[in-house]
């Protein structure tokens, strides 16, 4: 047992339940001898509250530095850069004192209506564990705890605090709670928060399987469990279930409850000494990290210069015909939209970071190519065209208002304004050579867009290093290397949950199972605008020589990407894994690996990447654990889901999965079986003669037909021929050579 939770044990059951709740909107109770932590959203930058406080991003914060946004961020497909944002991200929490940052953010993006999506990173769970782990490292490693959030399947903001999230067991272990998984054992994040939301019927707060079990028992967590704020409905069920904090705090009353039901017996206390040996620990370990850190100063310059090279990193090129980006330094300009000056780089609600400064656009451009002449128009049509035919180019900044997306509620469809998208058909008249920027934070329907423009730059959102960003991109001070993280998808109607988002009665069925983002585009075969993991570059990429070794806990993949063109560029090699032939419906590819490279222009580099053979299983429902399957694995590489440059299929030899054969075990199964099965053709005088009789009589497969029959229907279906006494000898047969 740890000392702290002896330490707890020896406070009265009152204290020891007092420390289960908040003392504050931000704050825990003091523990023994130990001050109490400070928390803060999170994740972007740091909202540290003086005055008024409130989780809702209503109330001001102090200003401290908004780096992109996890839709932005996760654009980079840059592990490292993200770590080194929340290494940044620690330094600011030690400056304003808090001790644990609220986030990451690592729900999935599965609609892209979700009003939250902006602070997630990816439709994919892989993408997520990576970067949400990278984030988790930064963090901690300066001595502030992460917090990754909401656990789970929180991935509808339309009432939430009621909802309940109806998920397969295989869709949530490989899609919903496989990042959080990723980053729980990757990272070891100091503390997880739990949703507002249900998972199969019980409160994600209260769900002694999601806390307890998997989160502590199969992931080994040994953090502490914070309750998103408010989201606590029974206090009593939630510290039985593995909740340990809930917060905000003010209310003793369900202090009260927990004393209660320990009295009565309805508790078992070696839970609340749990949870208030978590809370001490916690403690102790924000206090140990803000002592090992003492310098509490921050260089605000270094951040925002952090802020900038995130932002340019962030940022996709989505198209670029005629190779009209980059822009020459020198030529003339109508830049054009109000997000050009009133930039559009964060989303709203308990995230919403009171920036310490904000580059503008237009000012960036201005200062990036000085010589250039750059005229601005708003939104009004008229004048836009006006000012595009006067210019040798348009740069139209086009995208979703604040109002028209944030935590606390879903969109209702996936367009742009409708405003935006004739100012862009006046301007395109007016100016063919048109390059669109685009700020939202989730996806927006590109389609007219891309037959309009000719160019089009996605930040998502960037952060307040949003302008000199964009800036650095548009003249190519900056190689675009970003890459999409989300499918951008033709119709709302070609969306994976249309039909069951947001959910009805507070219910969401996750219809579409496994089949979530490209997984459902790629396995239907429909066209989208632009796929998952799609980037293009000013410069171009070439893969050679894939190879793919197994060894003996991964598969070691390696190609060869060269540069092909005239510029220094960044290429995000992705490594997709298909299984043709399984015992279970698949994605046709799923993403397992990503290197981010740096590769001069004229160079090659030897990209490798390493897929653990674990990553290889499936969830198996009926033997409740994962299974790597035996046979041939398509191992492809990329520049995109839809963009695969070479393919290589290696054998892999599965897990030994023990089979216990039942009396409801199918004939089929027992065929199956290398020794049962001949033994079975035997007694039943199977002959291939025979088979080819009975097909002919019956005009068709006798054997599939029968393959599906449960062996303890055999004495009734053959009239007492195939008697129990056979189904009994199989049986163990097929047990014994199987044990
Ligand atoms: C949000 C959390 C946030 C918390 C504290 C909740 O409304 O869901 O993400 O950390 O408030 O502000």
């Amino acid at each position: 047992m740890s000392t702290t939770v002896t330490a707890a044990e020896a406070l009265p059951l009152e204290e020891k339940a007092a420390l289960g709740s908040g003392g504050s909107a931000w704050k825990s109770k003091t523990g023994p001898g130990v001050p109490p932590v400070v928390f803060s959203d999170g994740p972007q930058g740091v909202r540290a509250q003086d005055a008024a406080e409130d989780h809702l991003g209503i109330a001001a914060s102090k200003p401290a530095t908004c780096f992109p946004p996890a839709a932005g961020l996760s654009q980079s497909w840059d592990p490292e850069l993200v770590e080194r944002v929340g290494a940044a991200l620690a330094r600011e929490a030690r400056h304003h004192g808090v001790g644990v940052l609220l986030g990451p953010g690592s729900n999935i993006k599965r609609d892209p209506r979700c009003g939250r999506n902006f602070e997630y990173f990816s439709e994919d769970p892989h993408q997520t564990g990576e970067l949400g782990a990278a984030w988790v490292r930064g963090l901690q490693a300066g001595g502030v705890g992460a917090s990754p959030k909401h656990f789970a399947a929180n991935n509808a903001e339309s009432d939430r605090m009621r909802s309940d999230s109806r998920v397969d067991a295989r869709t949530l272990r490989e899609i919903y709670l496989r990042g959080f998984e990723k980053i729980v054992k990757d990272a070891k994040p100091w503390t997880v928060m739990a949703a507002y939301n249900k998972v199969n019927g019980v409160y994600a707060c209260q769900n002694r399987w999601l806390l307890t079990d998997v989160l502590r028992g199969e992931w080994g967590f040994e953090g502490l469990v914070v309750s998103d704020w408010g989201a606590v409905d029974d206090r009593v069920a939630s510290v039985d279930a593995g909740l340990d904090l809930e917060m905000p705090g003010g209310d003793a009353s369900s202090d009260a409850a927990v004393v209660a039901a320990v009295d009565s017996g309805a508790l078992d206390a070696a839970r609340v000494d749990a949870a208030a040996g978590n809370v001490i620990a916690l403690l102790e370990r924000v206090r140990a990290g803000a002592e090992a850190f003492p310098d509490r100063s921050i260089d605000e310059d270094a951040h925002h210069a952090l802020a900038r090279e995130a932002a340019a990193r962030s940022i996709v090129l989505l198209k670029n015909d005629s190779a009209l980006l980059p822009l020459a330094t020198g030529g003339s300009l109508a830049v054009i939209g109000k997000f050009a000056v009133e930039p559009r780089f964060q989303g709203s609600g308990s995230s919403h970071v009171n920036p310490s400064r904000v580059d503008v656009p237009l000012d960036e451009i201005r200062a990036v190519a000085p010589s250039a002449s750059v005229t601005y128009a708003g939104n009004t049509p008229e004048e836009a065209a006006v000012a595009a035919a006067a210019a040798g180019t348009a740069v139209v900044f086009l995208g979703l208002e604040d109002h028209e997306e944030s935590e606390g509620f879903d969109r209702e469809h996936l367009e742009l304004p409708a405003e935006q998208l004739e100012l862009l058909r006046a301007v395109v008249v007016a100016q063919p050579r048109t390059v669109v920027v685009l700020s939202h934070g989730g996806v927006v329907r590109l389609g007219e867009v891309a037959e309009l423009a000719p160019a089009i730059l996605d930040g998502a959102l960037l952060g307040q290093g949003a302008g000199r960003g964009i800036a650095d991109v548009l003249f190519g001070i900056v190689n675009p290397a970003g890459r999409t993280s989300e499918t951008v998808p033709v119709r709302l109607q070609d969306v994976p949950s249309y039909g069951f988002f947001p959910g009805d009665d507070s219910v969401v069925r996750y219809a579409e199972g496994i089949f979530v983002g490209y997984r459902w585009y790629d396995a239907r075969e429909l066209d989208v605008t632009y796929p998952f993991g799609h980037g293009l570059s000013y410069t171009s990429f070439e893969y050679h020589d894939l190879s793919v070794t197994e060894r003996r806990d991964d598969l070691l993949v390696r190609v060869t990407v060269a540069n092909t063109g005239e510029r220094d560029g960044r290429e995000v090699v992705q490594v997709y894994v298909g299984k043709p032939r399984s015992a279970v419906a698949r994605a046709p590819r799923e993403l397992k690996g990503f290197a981010n490279v740096p590769i001069p222009a004229g160079s090659s580099v030897q990209v490798e990447v390493s897929v653990p053979r674990a990553d290889l299983a499936y969830w198996s429902e009926s033997l409740g654990r994962w299974i790597v399957e035996d046979g041939g694995y398509e191992i492809s590489v990329g520049a995109s889901s839809r963009d695969i440059r070479s393919t290589s299929v290696t054998g892999i030899n599965g897990d030994d999965v023990p089979v216990r054969f039942t009396p409801r075990s199918t004939l089929g199964e027992i065929m199956r079986h290398p020794v049962a099965g001949p033994a079975m053709a035997a007694m039943s005088g199977r002959t291939a003669e025979r088979d080819a009789a009975n097909e002919a009589a019956l005009g068709g497969d006798v054997n599939r037909l029968m393959a599906q029959i449960p062996l303890n229907r055999m004495p009734t279906l053959s009239a007492g021929r195939f008697g129990a006494d056979r189904v009994n000898q199989l049986l163990d047969l097929a047990n014994s050579e199987s044990e």
